[in-house]
C-alpha cells in the first residue's frame, strides 16, 4: 500500500449526517479546481454550506496552493459531480486553472493523494483518474490543470521512486517504466501486470507502491513467485473443477479433481474475474487452469 500522505483534518462542521461511501463502489477519482483565484478550504466550506445549502464542502479532499492536503468529506459521499457522487471521490484544488497555474506543490500532493487513494480503493487504478469535465459538461478542472503529469506521476510511482535506494545502487528517477525501457522491455501497463504476477505481486493496478515493489524485485532478480514449478492439489472434499481456459465458465470445464489429486507443475498465476487461477501443466505437458484459492487447493 502506498504510504498515507500527511493530511490536515480540520474537523469541519457539517450539517446533518454524512453518508459513508462503499469503497468497493468507487470507480473514479475526480479532479476539480475551485474556479476561484484565492478561496481556501474554509471559504469553500462556507460557500458550499451556506451559499449552496449543502451539508458543507462538497469535495472529499482539498489541496491548497502550498500542497497541503486537507480532509473534506473524506470517505463520506461528496457533492462534486452530478450523478457520480456515490461512485467517485472528488479532489478539489485551490485556484482557477483557466487563469492561474497549478503549483508544483499541488501536483506533488495530487500525485501522493491519488496514489494513496488507489491503494485504499479496490476498484480504482491510475487510469481512473479523471477531470470533472470527463464526467459532466464543465470546463473544470481548467485548462492549466496538470492532468497528464498527475497521471504519469501516479502510474510511474514518481511519488516515492526518486533516489530510492535499491540494493547497493541508487536509482535516480528510478521508475519501473524507465527501468524496463532501459533494458529494452515492454513497459506498457499490461506488460507490467504480467511481470507483477510473475514476481508474486497480486492484483497489480499500477499504484506507486506496486511499481516500486516491482522495480525492486526485477532489479534484484529475486526468485520468481514461490509457487512456480510446484505441485498444486485439491484439498476440497468433493469435485473441484479445472478448466481448458482461464475462466470460471461451465463451458470450459475440462474435468474434476478429487481431494488429494492435482497437477505436478504450476507455470503461472493469472487473474480471472475477481479471483486467481493457477495455470498448470499435467504430466503430459497439457495446460489447464485451476483455482488458486487457498480454501480449495494447497501448493507444495
Ligand atoms: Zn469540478
Amino acid at each position: 500500500m502506498t504510504k498515507k500522505p500527511q493530511m490536515k483534518e480540520l474537523n469541519l462542521a457539517f450539517r446533518g449526517n454524512l453518508i459513508q461511501l462503499n469503497k468497493k463502489a468507487i470507480t473514479k477519482l475526480v479532479q476539480h479546481h475551485m474556479a476561484h483565484t484565492t478561496w481556501d478550504i474554509m471559504d469553500v466550506h462556507n460557500y458550499h454550506k451556506n451559499g449552496n445549502g449543502w451539508s458543507g464542502i462538497g469535495y472529499n479532499f482539498w489541496i491548497g496552493f502550498d500542497g497541503t492536503i486537507y480532509v473534506g468529506r473524506g470517505f463520506n459521499q461528496g457533492a462534486h459531480c452530478l450523478g457520480y457522487n456515490d461512485t467517485t471521490i472528488g479532489i478539489g484544488y485551490q485556484g482557477h486553472f483557466d487563469k492561474q497555474q497549478m503549483t508544483d506543490a499541488q501536483l506533488k500532493a495530487g500525485i501522493a493523494l491519488n496514489a494513496w487513494l488507489i491503494g485504499q480503493l479496490p476498484n480504482v487504478q491510475a487510469s481512473d483518474i479523471v477531470g470533472h469535465g470527463d464526467l459532466g459538461n464543465t470546463a473544470c478542472p481548467g485548462k492549466n490543470f496538470r492532468m497528464s503529469e498527475l497521471k504519469k506521476g501516479v502510474s510511474n510511482g514518481a511519488v516515492e521512486a526518486p533516489n530510492q535506494q535499491v540494493g547497493s545502487e541508487t536509482v535516480t528517477n528510478g521508475s519501473i517504466v524507465d527501468y524496463l525501457n532501459s533494458i529494452g522491455k515492454d513497459a506498457s501497463f499490461s506488460a507490467r501486470k504480467k511481470y507483477a504476477t510473475e514476481y508474486g505481486i497480486d492484483n497489480y493496478k499500477g499504484s506507486a507502491n506496486q511499481n516500486l515493489e516491482l522495480l525492486h524485485k526485477m532489479r534484484e532478480g529475486k526468485p520468481k513467485a514461490s509457487y512456480i514449478g510446484k505441485r498444486v492439489e485439491s484439498k476440497h472434499n468433493g469435485q473441484l473443477r479445472f478448466y481448458n481456459k482461464p475462466s470460471w465458465s461451465d463451458k470450459y470445464v475440462a474435468g474434476y479433481l478429487k481431494e488429494g489429486y492435482g497437477f505436478p507443475d504450476i507455470v503461472d498465476k493469472v487473474k480471472v474475474g475477481k479471483g486467481y487461477q493457477y495455470k498448470v501443466k499435467n504430466s503430459k505437458g497439457h495446460i489447464y487452469y485451476v483455482t488458486a484459492s487457498k480454501k480449495y487447493v494447497r501448493v507444495e
